[in-house]
């Protein structure tokens, strides 16, 4: 047997996760064993490395700052061209998530809004106050959209960068909170494995131990174990509206239940869900209640970026109280530079970005989220339907609009390979295997759903017919989701990143 062979049957093999990180660390100090692994991985990447950078031949590479500045309009004629060739795929509907409204109108109005505020910065709130007006009004637009008339509690927040910085913040608050009044100096948060791998970052960034507790049958969060693993050092629990990979919404109201009685926190991720799920209960589509009307809920992150369609660039952290907010904020008062606080990660920040969030949001209105909400959910019924009277492939759990599926009897990433081939981009997800399409105002353009439909049903045929096929993606993500070295998976992940910034 060669090492190669050693691979592909390591590959197959079923071991604990913690016997295969010793037996790793063993492995990788076998000279014979690690070259191959790097000459199989590198070869992955040479491939990997082409898809990145399409334009090599076609457009000047800087590797040092021209002599001589580049004529503005050949910049703007070479990035509109470049913006041509990317847009495509999105702007017709072929791409899970990512761009969720992308209407040509709609974005030359953000556009605008975006020029006319170009320079501002929250960081400098005497000179910008038009910023601070923007930032107080998106939050409390987040926050009345999100129970806050439901409770007497005040709901406060921040504008963040992104769904990653709204819940890295929030965790940073909960680790300071607990310190301070609980003296809890190793914290530790219980979190359904199905929550964003924002919550690995956080607790990596933060020292926060992270309790990954498995799903339930449901691909919700298993109640009873995440109680069971609750201990003295257990500062919060989290909960997803709805999760990212399948699209289900945990039982918030038992979590936030157990949380409230234990006094700790209990954060529900609506950074996908938020901006949506209001509208579709409204609709009248069943949707358990998730937000600050439950009892228990003491944080939230909820993405404008996403269902508030705004520019990418903004998101909101909602806090029951202001006593919580405070932990989030950063003061310093004896450095040289003066009397210093910024209430999140970024100093200066893009006042253009809150500008832009809060035009989408009074722009769309009530009755505009609900006809994008109305629309969207009439694409996944189509969807959803097509999958289920489609052969060997099976909706997980009961999503609403953010739709994972995989099958017992195919290779669902040979299914995803075919997509591709047909210009989709959908997500491949793993433990376990499925893809998920997570479907926004781009899909509910005249027969896109259709044609998802005829082309996975094409894709299940072809797949049948010829199962085994080796040419596309498929292989390194059956790799990816079962190799039991896990760390080969992350050093590849890393080189991948390294080929992000060769010029
Ligand atoms: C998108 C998403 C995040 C992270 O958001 P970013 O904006 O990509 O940082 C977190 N949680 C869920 C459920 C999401 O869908």
């Amino acid at each position: 047997m060669n090492t190669k062979e050693i691979i592909d049957k390591l590959t197959k093999l079923k071991i604990n996760p913690k016997i295969a990180a010793f037996v790793e660390k063993y492995i990788n100090a076998i000279p014979m064993v690690k070259r191959e692994i790097e000459k199989q991985t590198d070869e992955m990447m040479i491939e990997l490395e082409k898809s990145l950078r399409p334009y090599r031949d076609d457009f000047e590479s800087y590797r040092e700052i021209p002599t001589n500045g580049v004529d503005k309009e050949q910049v703007i004629k070479d990035m509109r061209a470049i913006k041509e060739m990317e847009s495509k795929r999105w702007k017709e509907g072929y791409v899970s998530g990512t761009v969720y409204h992308g209407n040509d109108e709609f974005v030359e109005f953000l556009n605008e809004v975006y020029a006319i505020n170009s320079q501002s910065n929250p960081l400098h709130s005497d000179l910008f106050p038009s910023s601070s007006k923007f930032e107080a009004e998106i939050i409390s637009m987040t926050a009345n959209m999100l129970g806050a008339k439901n409770t007497r509690d005040t709901i406060c927040g921040s504008v963040s960068s992104g769904g990653t910085e709204s819940i890295l913040l929030a965790m940073k608050t909960y680790r300071d909170w607990a310190r301070d009044t609980k003296g809890i100096k190793k914290p530790n948060m219980i979190v359904p494995d199905t929550a964003h791998a924002a919550f690995d970052k956080a607790a990596q960034y933060f020292g926060i131990k992270m309790i990954r507790i498995p799903m339930a049958d449901d691909y919700r969060a298993d109640v009873d174990a995440i109680k069971k693993a609750i201990n003295k050092n257990t500062i919060l629990l989290v909960g997803s509206a709805p999760t990212f990979p399948h699209g289900v919404i945990d039982p918030i109201e038992e979590l936030a239940a157990i949380a409230k009685k234990k006094n700790i926190g209990m954060h529900v991720d609506a950074c996908l869900g938020g901006f949506i799920l209001p509208w579709i209960a409204k609709l009248g589509y069943p949707v358990a209640p998730f937000d600050f009307s439950v009892d228990g809920v003491t944080s939230m992150s909820s993405d404008t970026h996403k269902y508030g369609y705004a520019a990418k660039g903004t998101s909101v952290v909602l806090y029951r109280g202001m006593e919580l907010r405070n932990y989030q904020y950063f003061t310093v008062t004896d450095w040289p530079g003066g009397l210093y606080f910024s209430p999140t990660f970024a100093g200066s920040r893009a006042g253009a970005l809150s500008a832009t969030c809060w035009a989408a949001m009074i722009a769309m209105g009530e009755d505009g989220y609900m006809d994008a909400a109305d629309k969207i959910m009439k694409a996944a019924t189509t969807i959803k339907q097509g999958i289920r009277d489609t052969p060997h492939v099976y909706v997980f759990g009961n999503p609403l609009w953010d739709i994972s599926f995989g099958s017992d009897s195919l290779n669902i990433y040979e299914i995803m390979d075919f997509m591709t081939k047909k210009g989709w981009n959908i997500n491949g997800l793993h433990k376990p295997s499925c893809i998920h399409i997570c479907l926004t105002l781009r899909h509910t353009q005249e027969g896109v759903a259709e044609t998802f439909i005829a082309d996975l049903q094409e894709a299940v045929a072809y797949v049948e017919a010829n199962p085994g096929a080796d040419d596309g993606l498929a292989p390194v993500y059956g790799m990816a989701a079962t190799l039991p070295l896990r760390g080969v998976v992350s050093d590849l992940l890393k080189k991948y990143m390294d080929a992000i910034y060769k010029v």
